[in-house]
């Protein structure tokens, strides 16, 4: 069901969930200071309690009262990268309830920018936790359509057009323990070379260090996966004999093959991919394969591929 800014915001103000635009990907929000809201997100998408939620401001006074611990480089990312695809982790406040956090100690920050949610935001007045709106361990959409589809019409959906960025924000780790290290626990919008720019212009001298936390579920191997098979080919054409290797493994035919072209633009790239996961994953019988060259292996693509590896059922 499709239903307006007015409508979402009410909805929203009396606890319940509703899935709205970001320049990332639609996110299933409620309001953090309802209990009821946030477990309706956990049951609608099947998200196991384990994996906590991003907590979404329209500024960053509201995001310093979420944190116990500010530290100075997050003025310099937020400076550079807020609004936007840039989620930061730190310390949380008391007020944080531990279910956002499945009980850690630590809270996911990000003023995203969508004039639609950004709207909701300033309307309700009250942060948003909002995870992708999508089922546990899916493609997660990148438009009103895609939402409509996954909860088969049973999500409320503000439609805001098409996700500009297309996959969801980095995810930077602050860890006072370890404080000249930023950790990233998820490639996203915001590309390293662009946090690294960034640092080096304030005279920021951090290691940044790709880090895998158990508390980071989206960095399980198998996560965002469209329903056929992805196959990943290593700067090789696509062969009868990979086909064949393909269907006796998984014991059916695969008559229909659709190449995915990630052109020149890492950024155009990340914009079209999940929509086209969706549309081919609709051809019975079919698989998508796309192949890694020099040409989409810069760093700026490390999102992306970071995405189809977790989609992709073969790598030859
Ligand atoms: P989603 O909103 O579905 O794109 O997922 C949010 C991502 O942020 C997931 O991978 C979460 O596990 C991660 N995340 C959220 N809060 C924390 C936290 N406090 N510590 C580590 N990772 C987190
Ligand atoms: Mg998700």
């Amino acid at each position: 069901m499709i239903i307006s800014v007015p409508e979402a915001v009410a909805k929203l103000q009396t606890g319940g969930i509703v899935a709205i635009p970001t320049e990332t990907v639609y996110g299933l929000a409620g309001r953090i200071d309802d209990e009821s809201a946030l477990k309706q997100i956990f049951t609608v998408k099947q998200r196991p309690f384990f994996d906590p939620l991003i907590v979404h401001v329209a500024d960053i006074a509201t995001a310093k009262r979420l944190a116990r611990d500010w530290p100075p480089v997050f003025d310099v990312l937020t400076s550079a990268f807020w609004p936007g695809p840039l989620t930061l982790i730190t310390r949380k406040a008391e007020l944080v309830s531990p279910l956002i956090t499945s009980g850690l100690e630590t809270v996911a920050l990000r003023w995203p920018d969508h004039p639609v949610a950004l709207q909701i935001l300033r309307e309700l007045q009250i942060p948003l936790a909002a995870p992708s709106a999508n089922l546990f361990g899916k493609t997660s959409p990148t438009s009103a359509a895609h939402v409509e589809k996954e909860f088969s019409g049973a999500v409320p959906v503000v439609d805001g057009g098409e996700s500009e960025i297309g996959v969801e924000s980095t995810v930077l780790a602050y860890d006072a323990s370890t404080p000249n290290v930023l950790h990233i626990l998820r490639p996203g919008g915001i590309s390293r070379p662009q946090i690294e720019r960034v640092l080096l212009e304030n005279n920021l001298n951090f290691d940044l260090v790709r880090t895998s936390s158990a508390a980071s579920p989206g960095h399980l191997k198998a996560h965002y996966q469209p329903n056929c098979p992805v196959i990943i080919l290593d700067d090789k054409p696509w062969t009868e004999e990979i086909r064949k290797r393909i269907e006796a493994d998984l014991d059916r035919p695969f008559p229909y093959v659709h190449e995915m072209k990630l052109g020149a633009s890492a950024q155009v790239a990340a914009r079209k991919l999940y929509g086209e996961f969706r549309q081919f994953s609709e051809v019975q019988g079919g698989l998508i394969v796309i192949t890694r060259t020099k040409d989409n292996t810069a760093p700026e693509w490390e999102a992306v591929w970071d995405r189809i590896e977790r989609a992709a059922s073969f790598t030859f």
